[in-house]
């Protein structure tokens, strides 16, 4: 019983985002129809040790933004084993107080679309490509990106996902090294490591740019079709 509610529930938030994307009848969607339990990730044989790479980070003070008034190291969330990995930029106000990525309005939107792909962020893994958040919102500098990207690469590696969907074009850029920008890499898939990349839009963008969902809705299509395949 409970797990109809959930579902029910799943397929509420599910169809209230397309609702939002002003996407008819996409509950017939193959991609949808196909989500569920099937799309839980099995744990790997791989030593899954997130936690020491946490150690390794510390207090970190490895680049500027330790003392730029950063509250605490905001590391990652979710799903150790998970087979779906979304990266970000960098922690905002929200999740600079909360010690979570993606916590706040774009957070939120980035939940909605987890949801509509008949996931929940507990079954997928969440990081950003800084761990510290920049002052006043702006964009990371190449050096603290140089200091804290092997972090990220260290949990993907552990982490070993199938799927990654790059969030916005420092996270696309910094796994895909490149400068091409996201509206140019996004509709292609990449690869890093062993994962396919999905490069997409960050949800703050999206918030700002509402026309531009329906983009990230088919890349989200792509990369939970690839998860499932
Ligand atoms: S942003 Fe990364 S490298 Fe810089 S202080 Fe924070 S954790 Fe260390």
């Amino acid at each position: 019983m409970g797990q109809h509610v959930n579902s029910r529930d799943q397929l509420a938030e599910h169809l209230k985002f397309l609702t939002e994307l002003g996407i008819d009848g996409i509950s017939r969607d193959r991609v949808w129809r196909a989500s569920g339990r099937e799309a839980r990730t099995i744990p790997s044989a791989t030593d899954v040790d997130l936690p020491s790479i946490r150690a390794d980070l510390g207090d970190c003070t490895r680049c500027k933004l330790h003392t730029l008034g950063r509250r605490q190291i905001v590391f990652g969330v979710g799903n150790p084993h998970a087979g779906l990995m979304f990266v970000g930029e960098a922690p905002g106000r929200d999740e600079d107080a909360q010690g979570i990525p993606f916590v706040g309005r774009a957070g939120q939107l980035l939940t909605k679309m987890i949801e509509a792909i008949g996931l929940t962020r507990d079954e997928v893994y969440i990081a950003n490509v800084i761990k510290c958040r920049p002052p006043g919102n702006r964009n990371p500098e190449p050096d603290e990106v140089a200091a804290c990207e092997p972090f990220l690469f260290r949990q993907v590696e552990t982490i070993h996902p199938k799927v990654i969907v790059a969030l916005g074009a420092f996270a696309a850029q910094t796994l895909l090294k490149t400068q091409e920008s996201i509206s140019r890499l996004r509709g292609r898939i990449y690869t890093y490591s062993s994962a396919q990349v999905i490069p997409t839009f960050h949800p703050a963008y999206l918030l700002r740019s509402p026309d531009r969902k329906r983009d990230a809705w088919e890349d989200l299509k792509k990369a939970k079709s690839l998860l499932d395949g």
